[in-house]
């Protein structure tokens, strides 16, 4: 990824993984960097896989109502027991999860959804990768690593990468149909 400016452009190479050989000792770095904030710190990679679910404003309005229904009620019972330990908001528990992530749904909450489609054959587009700058916060603790919930980092902004491509979320989306149609990238504040 480069940084320039306002704009952060994408280049995606895909590979075969049976043309995958040995892995690298020392990773190359990038030649030509727009920011430093563009480059991962090193840190260790253990991907995880997780089920997620669609962005709240974008399921039908019966089962919005549903979903804020059970909120409400476990609000209430939170209250009755002081040490409950249970997720209690679709939103930033339960549906979407924060930090870097291949696959997944998109979150709309900093701009209104709007639709990805391809613009060679207009199927639409699912995100292949999220980044964004935070793992996780005290808002979504729920998706912390269990490994990862020690005393010293709960209750903080955890930014492992480092990588800092603007406020909010970069999402890389590529075409289902065929991956020889150009990616789109969905950003707030970026032009699709
Ligand atoms: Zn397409």
């Amino acid at each position: 990824m480069h940084g320039t400016g306002q704009t952060v452009d994408v280049v995606l190479k895909w590979r075969r993984s049976e043309d995958i050989g040995a892995v690298l000792q020392e990773q190359p770095e990038p030649l030509v960097v727009g920011s430093p904030e563009c480059v991962p710190q090193p840190c260790e990679l253990h991907p995880e896989q997780i089920t997620e679910h669609a962005y709240l404003g974008l399921l039908p309005e019966d089962l919005q109502e549903a979903i804020a229904t059970w909120e409400e009620e476990l609000l209430d019972e939170e209250e009755e027991e002081a040490e409950a330990d249970f997720p209690t908001e679709y939103s930033s528990d339960l549906s979407l999860a924060p930090g870097w992530k291949a696959g997944g749904f998109a979150t709309w909450h900093l701009s209104d959804p709007h639709p990805v489609d391809c613009t060679v054959c207009g199927t639409p587009m699912p995100p292949l990768l999220t980044a964004y700058y935070v793992e996780w916060d005290p808002a979504s603790e729920s998706w912390a690593p269990r490994e990862d919930l020690r005393p010293d980092l709960f209750r903080h902004v955890i930014t492992p990468t480092g990588v800092y491509l603007g406020r909010g979320y970069l999402r890389i989306h590529t075409c289902p149909a065929d991956p020889c149609h150009s990616h789109r990238l969905s950003a707030p504040g970026r032009p699709l």
